[in-house]
C-alpha cells in the first residue's frame, strides 16, 4: 500500500525547524505539486530553487515532517500558477509521483497535501473570526484572542469487502475519475462506531445485510483527508443487490477466478480485493 516504504522512514513528529537552503519542500498549486524533473525522472524541488516563486519564502515555509531523518517543509502560500518556473520544475498530479526517483515521494506528497489543505483551512478561528497562528510546541493553530487550539482533521472512512463463500462483492464508483473495481466505502457519520458506519454503508449502497466483521488493516488517504480501516465481512442473508445509483453505477458478485489481478499495489481496495482472489482472506 502506498504507507508501506520500508526501508524509510517518514517520521511525523512536530518540529519547530527553520529551512536551511537545501532542505527539500512541498510548493502545491491547484491541487498539483511542484516537481523537478530530469531524464532520471522527478523528485521535490530544494528551498533555494523555489526561492525565486514566492516573496518572502523562509516565512511561509513550515516543517512538515521527515523522511529518513532529513526534514521536508511544506510552503502554506500555494504557487502561482502565471509565474515562470525555474528551468526543470512543473507542477504535476499527485498519482503521478509513483514515478518518482524516490519511492516514498508519492506517500509524502499525499501526506504533505492533507496537511496543506488544513492548513489552507485554518487561516482563521471558527469560533471568534480572528487570524490564527501557529503553534510552536506541536502540529496546530492557536487562536490569539480565544486560546481555541486545533489539530489536523483526519476522517475516519470504513471499507468493507463483502464476500458470499466464494464470491466477493466489487463495485464501480459513478461520477469519479478513478473506473477501477472498488469496493464499498463510505465515512464515519457522528455518534457511529466503524461497525456500525460499515452496516449502514453495505444497506445503503446495495441493500445487503452483512455479519462475521473481521478487520483486515488501515490506510492513512490523504487524498480525502481520511484514514481508512478496511473490513471483511461475510453475506447475511439474501444476495439481491439494489443499487444506490447516486454512489455507483455498478455492483457485483464475482467469484475469485472471475477478479482480474489488480495492476496497482497503492490502495488499501486494491490490496482487499487481491488478498480475496489469492485466496489469503475467506
Ligand atoms: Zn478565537
Amino acid at each position: 500500500m502506498i504507507q508501506d516504504i520500508t526501508p524509510h522512514k517518514l517520521d511525523n513528529a512536530f518540529r519547530n525547524a527553520e529551512p536551511r537552503p537545501t532542505d527539500k519542500v512541498f510548493v502545491f498549486c491547484e491541487g498539483k505539486v511542484l516537481a523537478s524533473i530530469d531524464e532520471e525522472g522527478m523528485e521535490l524541488p530544494d528551498m533555494s530553487s523555489i526561492a525565486s516563486l514566492f516573496e518572502q519564502v523562509q516565512k511561509y515555509a513550515v516543517y512538515a515532517f521527515s523522511v529518513d531523518d532529513k526534514p521536508i517543509f511544506l510552503m502554506l502560500q500555494d504557487g502561482n500558477a502565471d509565474k515562470e518556473l525555474p528551468a526543470g520544475m512543473e507542477y504535476i498530479e499527485l498519482r503521478k509521483l509513483n514515478d518518482a526517483k524516490e519511492d516514498w515521494l508519492a506517500f509524502a506528497a499525499v501526506t504533505a497535501s492533507h496537511l496543506n489543505h488544513w492548513y489552507g483551512e485554518h487561516r482563521f478561528c471558527g469560533s471568534c473570526g480572528s487570524r490564527l497562528e501557529l503553534s510552536d510546541t506541536e502540529r496546530a493553530t492557536v487562536c490569539p484572542q480565544c486560546g481555541n487550539v486545533q489539530y489536523p482533521r483526519i476522517s475516519p472512512v470504513i471499507m468493507a469487502a463483502v464476500t458470499d463463500g466464494d464470491r466477493l462483492l466489487v463495485t464501480r464508483y459513478a461520477g469519479r475519475e478513478y473506473k477501477g473495481l472498488a469496493l464499498i466505502a463510505g465515512f464515519v457519520e457522528i455518534g457511529e462506531s466503524l461497525e456500525g458506519a460499515l452496516e449502514r454503508e453495505v444497506m445503503e449502497e446495495v441493500g445487503l445485510r452483512v455479519k462475521d466483521i473481521s478487520y483486515f488493516g488501515s490506510q492513512p488517504w490523504g487524498f480525502s483527508d481520511s484514514v481508512i480501516s478496511g473490513f471483511f465481512v461475510k453475506l447475511d442473508g439474501k444476495d439481491n443487490i439494489y443499487l444506490d445509483e447516486n454512489e455507483l453505477s455498478e455492483a457485483v458478485w464475482l467469484s475469485r477466478d472471475e477478479i482480474p489481478p489488480q495492476d496497482s499495489d497503492i490502495s488499501i481496495t486494491a490490496a482487499m480485493i487481491e488478498a480475496f482472489r489469492k485466496g489469503v482472506k475467506v
